[in-house]
């Protein structure tokens, strides 16, 4: 195939990519919306550089040189800025100086000072500044982001890096022709640029689809796991991990212990203070729960003003020290919102599987059972049932 053929094929392969993100839109979320227009913008400058470029024999060179491979650099910086936009990375319009210096470069060696080898190295240059950009992106995200996707993406835009990379050595190696073009047959890199240049982007919006959809699917899975309001395990969370959990300890003979935690008087806090305070203090309990619970403890929003803590291989008094630990926690740091300061307590009732326990429901009635009795006790304590 010839490199005219392969941007032009390249080119409206990449514009119909484009146009299937922009018949997406509506289903993505508010949230990756910005970043999927600035995916589509830099599609398709990038599409149109390359239709440029395969037209380069119908338009003046001093004009079709700057003004496709800007139309390339704008375009790579474009996905630069939308993947910063996907991770929510905060960019300037810094981003655009190389492509606004490479463009000016390209111009001024194609036009006043005509040198083919010094157009290509700054060409070189400034994707070499854009794509280990792109590429940091996507790779500093490796801990909060574990999608194949991203994966694959930073591997597209490093292959895209390496092949620049190779380019430029190799030109400098072979010394170029003043009359190079990067649609002259007769050289063989002349078939792999354009590969390169006009078919990585349309694998590179598959990823990005690809991108957004995993992205989606993790927000229901999050949503549908956590509580809204306090951000910890939902009741649906509980339950599955608590039923896991059982079984797991009846095999390991390391028995499982719950610690069910309602908030006392929690009623007047509503009563006195708004509901929007009673969230707030909710939101406060769950935080301090958060803090006091160890690796091996689950904290959840069972309902209302009400929580449990799954405790994983713990004695009986592990248990006990455990609860006081996350009772003490609560009481010895009071709410505080805006100028109220309110000292909050829970009561705690635990209960430690047994074998007479024959499932995960029936140790949760006995810390039930616990907690209505650490209520009648007058509040504030721990009791085991
Ligand atoms: P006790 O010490 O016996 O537990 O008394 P209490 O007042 O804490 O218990 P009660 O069951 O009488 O009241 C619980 C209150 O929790 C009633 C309800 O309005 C409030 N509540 C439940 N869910 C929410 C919520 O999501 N936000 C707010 N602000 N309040 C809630
Ligand atoms: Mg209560
Ligand atoms: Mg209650």
């Amino acid at each position: 195939m010839e490199p005219t053929t392969v941007f032009i094929l390249g080119s409206l392969m990449m514009l119909a990519n484009g146009g299937v993100l922009g018949l997406m839109h509506q289903d993505l979320p508010e949230s990756l919306r910005p970043a999927a227009v600035s995916w589509r913008i830099a599609t398709l400058l990038h599409a149109c550089g390359c239709l440029l470029f395969a037209a380069q024999q119908f338009i003046p060179i001093a004009l079709v040189l700057p003004l496709a491979n800007g139309l390339v650099m704008f375009g790579f910086t474009g996905y630069w800025y939308s993947l910063r936009q996907f991770y929510a990375q905060p960019s300037s319009l810094w981003l655009m100086l190389p492509a606004c210096i490479g463009t000016a470069g390209v111009l001024w060696f194609a036009t006043v000072m005509p040198d083919t080898g010094i157009r290509i190295m700054i060409v070189s240059a400034v994707w070499l500044l854009i794509l280990p950009g792109t590429v940091k992106v996507l790779l500093s995200e490796q801990r909060h982001d574990q999608a194949i996707s991203r994966k694959v993406m930073a591997a597209i835009f490093s292959f895209v890096c390496a092949f620049v990379l190779f380019r430029a050595g190799y030109f400098v190696w072979t010394e170029v022709h003043a009359d190079f073009r990067v649609i002259d047959q007769q050289h063989w890199l002349n078939l792999v640029s354009p590969m390169v240049i006009a078919i990585l982007p349309v694998i590179g919006t598959t990823t990005f689809l690809l991108m957004c959809s995993e992205r989606i699917r993790r927000q229901w899975e999050k949503a549908a796991a956590t509580d809204y309001l306090t951000g910890l395990a939902n009741r649906r969370t509980l339950t599955e991990q608590g039923l896991l959990w059982f079984e797991q300890a009846k095999k390991t003979q390391r028995p499982l212990a719950v610690a069910v935690i309602d908030i006392d008087h929690f009623k007047t806090v509503n009563d006195r203070y708004g509901h929007d305070t009673g969230d707030l203090a909710l939101q406060y309990v769950a935080a301090q729960l958060v803090a006091h619970c160890r690796s091996t403890e689950l904290p959840a929003r069972q309902g209302g003003e009400e929580f449990v803590v799954l405790l994983q291989n713990v004695s009986a008094e592990e248990m006990r020290a455990a609860a006081e630990r996350l009772r003490q926690g609560i009481a010895e740091k009071a709410f505080i919102a805006a100028d109220l300061v309110l000292p909050l307590t829970v009561s705690i009732g635990v209960a430690l599987q047994d074998p007479a326990d024959s499932c995960f429901s029936h140790l949760m009635q006995r810390a039930d059972k616990a907690l209505y009795q650490a209520k009648a006790a007058g509040r504030n304590q721990v009791i085991a049932g």
